[in-house]
């Protein structure tokens, strides 16, 4: 069972980091804790430079100069939480709305007819909404027609990961959103969510299913991004130890205007953002690390080539969107509004290649 570092002290030893430190971590040949700790110290602000040549050197030698792409699909915007941070939060009074299994289809078929080959499926956290039963018969019905499935949905037992697992889902991405387990308890007021072990352990169980991939991630904007940074790096390490045969991915989900009356707790700027995912790919070459259309277009294109190796593109986050451009309840407003086609031309045009698959599902039938 993964046990969390005490956060508190994880920020008190980022911000004791020198810059002797962080040269040191630049030339290491294999990075620790220590290093990765240094790296996103206030003290590494300087060597940004360096890291983004060291992270871009990695990121070409680990994952060529592809760029894979993706979209979601939200299935269901209904949920039992209450985060603080949410449009989709119980407390707001928003339309609600669960896709039907023939509405998710022909949403993903829209995807599929704009060149998208890799889909991620979200819903809000509502078992009476989506479950096993809904999760597996759509899974069943795109299996065939995308190279991968992945999910971000409520976190799951072991078993019914398993049983997703086998009926085509690749991937499940859940976020802790924060690893600081005092604010965790602030922002999440009620439902299944305030089980901060439960959702910490949930990577764990997927990749126990036997899952090809696993995502992790905190939201930015509530706690010390340095610290949520190496609580990831923590929980990665832990996982890689105990799952060494399983894809790892993070993302950075930086907080993006949604329903209801919450401002970000902290403020994250680009050039954080970008001293987090330098650090991270530093810290763990092979890791896949994902900068979705929260972040605007001018950054995404900026930072192609550096470390991220995943983005999507032609979101949108209201179920039923992508069918019907009227469909409203967000669960927040995206910052890159192009389409996958124009996303493709701008990463041509800088001398990257678009991939929208890079995956086959025949090695999945393999490894089940
Ligand atoms: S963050 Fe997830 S669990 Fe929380 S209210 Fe939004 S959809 Fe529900």
């Amino acid at each position: 069972m993964y046990h969390a570092p005490e956060f508190k002290q994880l920020s008190e030893e980022i911000r004791s980091a020198t810059a002797t430190d962080v040269k040191k971590a630049l030339t290491a040949s294999r990075l620790n804790l220590d290093n990765l700790t240094a790296l996103l110290s206030p003290a590494a602000e300087p060597y940004l430079p360096q890291m983004a040549a060291l992270s871009s050197e990695i990121t070409r030698t680990r994952f060529g100069k592809t760029t894979q792409l993706y979209a979601p699909i939200y299935l269901s915007n209904y949920c039992t939480n209450r985060c603080v941070y949410c449009g989709f939060s119980a407390d707001n009074r928003i339309k609600r709305k669960c896709l039907t299994l023939d509405e998710a289809e022909k949403e993903a078929m829209i995807l599929h007819g704009r060149g998208f080959q890799h889909i991620l499926l979200v819903s809000g956290e509502a078992e009476n909404a989506v479950d096993v039963e809904y999760m597996e018969a759509i899974a069943l019905r795109l299996r065939d027609k995308f190279a991968a499935v992945s999910i971000e949905i409520q976190p799951m037992s072991t078993a019914h990961y398993r049983r997703l697992f086998l009926a085509g889902i690749t991937a499940v991405a859940v976020y802790q959103e924060t690893y600081d387990r005092n604010l965790y308890k602030k922002v999440h007021l009620s439902g299944k969510k305030t089980d901060y072990n439960y959702r910490l352990e949930t990577p764990a169980r997927v990749a126990e299913a036997g899952m090809r991939e696993v995502g992790i991630g905190a939201l930015l904007g509530l706690s010390d991004w340095r610290a949520e940074g190496l609580s990831i790096g923590h929980h990665l390490n832990w996982l890689r130890k105990q799952f060494w045969s399983t894809a790892f991915t993070v993302s950075f989900p930086r907080m993006r205007p949604a329903t209801g009356e919450f401002e970000p707790l902290q403020t994250v700027s680009e050039k954080n953002l970008s001293q987090l995912i330098f650090a991270l790919r530093l810290f763990d070459q092979d890791v896949g690390l994902i900068v979705s259309t929260r972040e605007e277009a001018r950054y995404r294109d900026g930072m192609l080539g550096l470390g991220p190796t995943r983005y999507s593109a032609g979101s949108c986050t209201a179920p039923g969107g992508y069918g019907d451009s009227n469909a409203d309840a967000e669960q927040f407003s995206v910052g890159d509004h192009r389409s996958l086609e124009e996303v493709c031309e701008v990463i041509r045009k800088k001398g990257f290649d678009p991939v929208c698959k890079d995956w086959d599902r025949t090695f999945q039938v393999m490894a089940s």
